[in-house]
């Protein structure tokens, strides 16, 4: 890592943590122009076996944040998986993608590679962001139009001024416990061991699950392909098993020398690390207080089972950096913030919803649930209804049903796609410069899609005066006919206006090509001057 610079006296956002939401939170800031301070207690990136498994919503967020290209470079895309019961298949998935898509539905990498990829970003705008290793937040005083943050380091300690704290210190976040605030929910007993080894294969990308299998009887196991030859494997403990035991490697080598041999992957391979885990279900009832705000596992810790524990954090990030960007550079309301609480617990409330499910199914609780889970593995085998009951129900974004700031959806548009609240959907359109996706648009401003019938009309002249950018989905530039079909104006010739937010969301729409009430929509939730 770099020398370590003088921490400043005072900062608009004091970022506490700097794992991978608060590196990202840092890089979308600095997007918008606004200046943070990342204080991270470690002397670098994570080690071990984290996250694995980032969604495509969080490859354009990441993309967003300056570290595209690198984990582009690097990943592993994968689209879909299989499930195994004792030797047999009994399920094959595939997740929603077709070749326009700009991100594989999913990608496999490790969590340090994603810190040090969104930390290079950091370092082309040093003058937006200083990240201070080695160096931790002690002690956390609100003070009025501001926090004042108590920090220790190698040289001693010291108070640091923010004008807005954000606690990214992760499960046994110091912010929380010094507001004196406790995550709500429930633990699952069920413990698993987390085994990554390195050995090289050429079997393709996928998430495979096994129930029972003959190599391990009576355990779940999962594995997913890393990049650098490194094999992720899952698997269950027993109830009676002890845990410190199951971490020695001569307890790990046979349970996984076991399983390669039954999948036949024989090439010599090397134990990297094992850790234990299990899952939890908790979150904050609310991410504001005061002048302190709470993303990513600081805020809610659900189960890695459907992946949402990174890519929740990373969606609290894209919610939270424009509209901090705007409380602090633009003179909106602090109260906006409340929407970051109100719309990121709800998503937490249907993650945990979700991760439950998939615990349940992966780590059966109780006798009940494992032979529930039996008979539908049973079932499964011939009946393919059945099936979606094993699917792992993998991340995907939330839509925002009851925040405040959705907008109106005015005449008539196709039910289902691109309402308010709902993410925006991705389409590959046709620009002078050459073919480019929808989403590149997003990330800093707020956006309104112009479907028209001919011309730019020159009234869009004040969308773009009122801060709006304008995009002008012609039918020349929505070449494959996705942008109409996915916002859901499918007649030719239909008008209408879709205003998105910067963390591409749907906020509004309106048919027609009037850019007046998309103005007043702003106005009136106060998100413009
Ligand atoms: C085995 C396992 C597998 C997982 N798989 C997935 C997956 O495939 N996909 C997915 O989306 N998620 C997955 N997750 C979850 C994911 O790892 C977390 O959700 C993610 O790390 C949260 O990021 P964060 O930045 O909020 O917190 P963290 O990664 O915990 O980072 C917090 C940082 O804050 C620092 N810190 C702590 N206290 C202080 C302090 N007082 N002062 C300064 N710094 C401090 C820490 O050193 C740390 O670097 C998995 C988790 C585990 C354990």
């Amino acid at each position: 890592m770099a020398p370590a610079q003088p921490l400043p006296d005072g900062i608009p956002v004091l970022i506490a943590g700097g794992g991978p939401v608060g590196l990202a939170l840092a890089a979308l800031l600095a997007r918008h122009g606004v200046r943070s301070l990342v204080l991270e207690a470690d002397a670098g990136y994570c080690t071990g076996s984290r996250a694995i498994c980032i969604s495509r919503r969080s490859q354009e967020i990441l993309a967003t944040a300056g570290a595209g290209d690198a984990l582009a470079a690097k990943a592993l895309p994968w689209t879909g998986g299989r499930s195994f019961w004792r030797n047999q298949q009994v399920l094959q998935f595939r997740m929603p993608s077709e070749p326009t898509e700009r991100f594989a539905p999913m990608v496999n990498i490790q969590q340090y590679h994603v810190e040090a990829f969104v930390h290079e970003a950091l370092q082309r705008v040093p003058e937006l962001v200083q990240v201070a290793w080695s160096t931790r937040v002690t002690g956390v005083q609100p003070a009025g139009e501001g926090v004042d943050v108590e920090v220790a380091d190698a040289t001693g300690t010291r108070r640091i001024r923010a004008d807005w704290l954000v606690a990214c210190d992760g499960g046994r976040s110091t912010v929380r416990e010094q507001l004196g605030l406790q995550l709500e929910g429930t633990q699952y007993e069920g413990r698993y061991v987390i085994v990554d080894i390195v050995q090289k294969t050429k079997r393709p990308v996928e998430r495979l699950a096994w129930f029972d299998p003959p190599s391990n009887p009576g355990s779940t196991l999962l594995m997913h392909r890393q990049p650098d030859d490194v094999w992720r494997i899952d698997y269950q403990l027993r109830d009676d098993e002890d845990g410190a035991e199951a971490l020695k490697a001569e307890n790990i080598l046979p349970r996984v020398r076991s399983h390669l041999a039954m999948i036949g992957e024989d090439a010599p391979w090397e134990l990297l690390w094992a850790s234990m885990y299990n899952a939890k279900c908790l979150t904050l009832p609310a991410y504001r207080h005061g002048r302190v705000l709470f993303a990513g596992d600081a805020a809610h810790l659900v189960p890695i089972f459907g992946v949402r524990g990174l890519n929740s954090g990373l969606d609290d990030a894209a919610n939270l950096a424009w509209k901090l960007a705007l409380v602090l550079d633009a003179g909106a309301d602090a109260a906006l913030l409340d929407s970051y609480s109100q719309e990121r617990v709800q998503a937490a409330r249907e993650n945990i919803a979700y991760g439950a499910k998939s615990t349940e199914f992966m780590a059966p609780p109780d006798f009940a649930f494992r032979l529930m889970r039996e008979a539908t593995l049973r079932v499964a085998m011939d009946d393919p209804a059945v099936r979606s009951l094993i699917n792992p129900r993998q991340s995907a974004p939330v839509a925002y049903t009851g925040t405040p700031l959705n907008g109106p959806q005015q005449g008539a548009w196709a039910d289902g796609v691109a309402a308010p609240g709902q993410p925006a959907p991705e389409a590959l359109l046709q620009g002078a410069q050459g073919a480019f996706h929808l989403t590149q648009c997003f990330g800093t401003e707020f956006t309104c899609l112009v479907f028209g019938d001919g011309a730019l009309p020159h009234a869009m002249a004040d969308l773009a005066a009122g801060g709006v950018a304008v995009l002008d989905i012609a039918p020349d530039a929505d070449v494959h006919g996705q942008a109409r079909m996915r916002y859901g104006l499918p007649e030719d010739g239909a008008t209408g206006l879709v205003l998105v937010r910067p963390d591409g969301y749907v906020m509004g729409r309106w048919r027609g090509l009037d850019p007046a009430p998309v103005l007043a929509c702003l106005r009136e939730k106060g998100l413009q001057p």
